[in-house]
């Protein structure tokens, strides 16, 4: 289908109103009655001012006003610029106004936050909602008297254009008419993990939205539409949970569970109240649930699927998770930059999945593995290089950044920086980030292969290897390790079981010892955060 998705998502509303489309704390939205609220927000968009091609941004977790808004300014023409709501503010100061946004829709929680910022960045307007506005009644009573006290929603200042959510919602004018928005136009700014640098701004069309939708649902057709419930517990501000749970569903006909705080306990408490059938999840969180409590009171026969990406996934978590739930997890990889699948592992039939491989392309897509240093001609299978993609998903490029653009699309290739090896049956593994890639005295180090000694170490709970300056060598290894609970180990202990298992110009030269590793929101170790510190420490 040749549409943008907010027009895709009027045709299931008016194929069938009635049906749930989002769920949130008890409260359940329909089809028609979220098409009639995107209407109506749309059009207080519009008559504030807001135009086809400008930015607004929205600072919220997973909740209706993220759907509506998200699609309202879809529908108008707009961009809408994602944000972290846990960013400090001087990350969201930076992403304010990298995105040139004119708008802010927030909750009250960071309403404050909000007017703050308005002063440092081209925000105009700004909308407040609250985790409060949509609840069944008996919650919503209850919100209003203990959500301060949980600091689920905080007072707001008064101050010049700030409208609350739901008076934007009440006047219900005609919906705003004309072509709007048009497949090749920019849909998204989504800002990139911040992992290996600062986060750059994505610029995902409007085709890249609906056709990289269209390759998820044709990945598993077997599911009809309007029959399952998709677990909302990916953050819906970054590409995955975007793409996987919000839009996904919506496309589908299906229903949405909407979870804010992504806890374990909140996963599973979701799990038992709404009983989901599909699951995207970052290897963090399915961690977090195999180490909960409540997980033996969780019953998960209701999952037909959970799906992993965006960080590397342990073949011991696979297996653990697998064994005690009985879930069956299928692994796939992408970037933001990519909208994000491009990869994946086959749905059906036990025998096509291979655990450890991030999987094939998924439709319409390309790949290939390509030597690092010239990037031009692909390495023999079973060799190392740098996975290169292809496809409708692909970025328009990064805003404002046509050096960055011109490094990563080239030649209608996406250059993904990540070390991947293609195996005979054309199933990827991913070794490596190219650019984490340690490299000490002329050899080329995995970081990833060092983690995976440390981790088997039976007191290790978590480690990160990185490559920090050395006058003689360029680079040597430092580790940052995360002992089991309870666990007590030396230094030296760690590198003399590190030298029994990895060649001499592997093995770490420092070893620091950490209660816990910095993470990204997908719970990827912040690498260049770790070698910064470890780097100054050193010298
Ligand atoms: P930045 O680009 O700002 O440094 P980032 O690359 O972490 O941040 P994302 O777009 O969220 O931002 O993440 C994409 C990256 O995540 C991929 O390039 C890849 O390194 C990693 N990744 C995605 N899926 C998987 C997977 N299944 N296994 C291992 N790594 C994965
Ligand atoms: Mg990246």
């Amino acid at each position: 289908e040749k549409l943008c998705l907010p027009d895709i998502l009027r045709e299931r509303a008016a194929e069938n109103p009635g049906s749930r489309a989002l769920l949130y704390q008890g409260y359940v939205m329909n089809y028609e009655k979220l098409q009639k609220e995107i209407e109506r927000f749309s059009l207080f968009l519009r008559n504030s001012g807001v135009r086809k091609g400008q930015a607004v941004a929205l600072l919220l977790p997973n909740c209706i006003p993220f759907v509506v808004s998200y699609y309202a300014v879809l529908r108008i023409g707009g961009i809408v610029v994602m944000n972290n709501p846990l960013y400090t503010d001087r990350e969201l100061e930076y992403q304010l106004n990298d995105s040139e946004a004119c708008a802010l829709i927030t909750l009250d929680l960071f309403g404050n936050r909000g007017i703050q910022l308005r002063r440092r960045t081209g925000i105009r307007s700004i909308v407040i909602a609250s985790l409060g506005d949509y609840l069944p009644l008996p919650k919503k009573l209850l919100f209003h008297i203990f959500a301060r006290r949980k600091k689920l929603s905080a007072p707001v200042d008064r101050a010049k254009d700030l409208v609350y959510w739901k008076k934007c919602l009440r006047r219900s004018a005609a919906a705003p008419t004309g072509e709007l928005s048009n497949l090749e136009d920019v849909a998204v700014y989504a800002y990139t993990g911040g992992t290996t640098g600062i986060p750059k701004g994505v610029e995902l069309t409007h085709a890249n939205l609906s056709l990289q939708v269209q390759q998820c649902a044709a990945w598993f057709p077997q599911f009809k539409r309007g029959r399952e419930i998709m677990m909302g517990a990916l953050p819906y501000f970054h590409a995955f949970g975007m793409t996987t749970a919000m839009n996904l569903s919506l496309y589908k006909g299906w229903c949405q569970i909407l979870v804010p705080r992504p806890k374990a306990e909140h996963l599973l408490e979701a799990i038992r109240t709404y009983r989901p059938s599909f699951a995207p999840l970052v290897p963090a969180m399915l961690a977090g649930m195999l180490k909960h409590p409540d997980l033996r009171k969780t019953d998960m026969s209701c999952l037909k699927g959970a799906f992993s990406g965006g960080a590397p996934l342990s073949g011991s978590l696979l297996r653990d998770f697998e064994e005690k739930t009985g879930v069956r997890i299928v692994e796939g990889y992408g970037m933001t930059e990519t909208s994000p699948v491009t990869l994946i592992n086959p749905f059906d039939g036990e025998s096509r999945r291979k655990p450890g491989s991030v999987g094939i392309p998924i439709s319409d897509t390309r790949c290939r593995i390509v030597d690092s240093e010239t990037g031009g001609t692909d390495v023999p299978l079973g060799k190392r290089g740098e996975l290169i993609v292809a496809g409708p998903q692909i970025m328009k490029g990064y805003k404002g950044r046509p050096e960055e653009t011109a490094g990563m699309l080239r030649d209608g290739w996406c250059y993904t920086g990540d070390i991947a090896v293609m195996d005979d049956d054309g199933y990827v593994f991913l070794v490596d980030r190219k650019r984490d890639l340690i490299i000490s005295g002329g050899y080329n180090i995995y970081p990833a292969e060092i983690e995976e000694v440390l981790n088997s170490h039976p007191k290790v709970s978590e480690s990160c290897a990185v490559g920090i300056p050395d006058e003689l060598k360029g680079e040597k290894v430092k580790v940052f390790v995360v002992l089991g609970e309870r666990e007590s180990a030396t230094a030296e202990e760690l590198l003399d079981y590190c030298r029994t298992q990895l060649a001499a110009y592997k093995c770490p030269a420092l070893v620091e010892f950490r209660r816990e590793l910095p993470k990204s929101i997908v719970g990827k170790p912040l690498r260049r955060e770790l070698r910064d510190s470890g780097a100054k420490q050193d010298g």
